[in-house]
């Protein structure tokens, strides 16, 4: 089922996962996982990938999986710029129910005028809006290696996220606290505290991105603390890539096998995080 980003965040207990998706394949790895699991998820399109995948091809069929699936699903345009609103307007007329507008580089006002021109689109077609405010490190959408945490300069500031949200009634809100796109160097330091001052401060769901390499007491601890979205990526990369490289007999052509194999993966890998963003602990830990 093809919700909208406001309903799976409600009807999940802890944090939705978001999953950005590059094809088919994917998106019903990450879709199927939901249905296992019984919990809704989110299948997002990252700007960066639009037109290397064709998305005006290739997302009709990754919004057919969604539609035809009984899992609560919102289909997701992920780190939107100011100057993509184009993209912006394509996701929208290809049926997306949410679009992320991150004016995060921009000073503030700027930040504030662009984030509420695309609440009024969205607003058109009945799809909900997360903007972003405080710069997460790091590159969306390309698994390189980053430093354990951002710059504390970059962090959120809880009185600038209050007044952006008073301004911008947006339905979720991307926060800086610790996490960069990528694949760490280091282990990574979520600043809980400031989750909780922000969580105490905005009164729309936080979002967390950059979860891959998170430890999963930081994960479960920043969910009780107010995160309500993670958004999880390069985790994904990870697995395809280890699958790439396991050694197979040189008259191999089970193309097919191989493909399975990728979406067993991605299954496996998304079903363990919907469970760990709900605030489950696996056993043994
Ligand atoms: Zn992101």
């Amino acid at each position: 089922m093809l919700r909208s980003l406001r309903e799976v965040i409600e009807w999940t207990s802890g944090a939705v996962g978001s999953f950005n998706v590059v094809d088919p394949l994917m998106a019903l790895a990450v879709v199927s996982a939901a249905v296992q699991e019984g919990r809704p998820a989110i299948v997002g399109v990252a700007t960066r990938h639009w037109e290397k995948m064709d998305a005006p091809v290739m997302v009709p069929s990754i919004r057919a999986i969604v539609e035809r699936s009984s899992a609560a699903v919102a289909l997701h345009l992920d780190h939107a710029k100011p100057s993509q609103l184009t993209i912006v307007r394509e996701a929208l007329d290809l049926g997306f129910t949410s679009i992320m507008i991150d004016g995060s580089t921009e000073p503030f006002e700027d930040n504030c005028a662009i984030t509420e021109e695309v609440l009024k689109l969205a607003g058109r077609y009945g799809a909900g809006v997360e903007a972003e405010l405080g710069a997460i490190a790091g590159e969306e959408g390309v698994a390189g290696l980053v430093d354990s945490h951002a710059d504390e300069s970059l962090y959120t500031d809880p009185g600038m996220a209050e007044a952006f949200v008073s301004r911008c009634e947006v339905d979720a809100l991307a926060v800086s606290v610790g996490t960069a796109h990528g694949l760490y160097k280091a282990e990574p330091k979520l600043q809980l505290d400031l989750i909780s001052e922000l969580a105490d401060r905005v009164s729309v769901p936080l979002v967390l991105h950059g979860a891959t390499g998170v430890p999963d007491s930081a994960i479960v601890e920043s969910v009780e603390r107010g995160v309500r979205k993670i958004n999880y990526f390069s985790g994904l990369l990870v697995e395809a890539m280890d699958e790439v490289r396991s050694p197979l007999p040189s008259n191999d052509t089970d193309y097919l096998g191989f493909r399975r194999r990728l979406y067993e993966r991605w299954k496996e890998d998304a079903a363990e995080k919907i469970r760990l963003y709900a605030g489950i602990r696996e056993a043994g830990e």
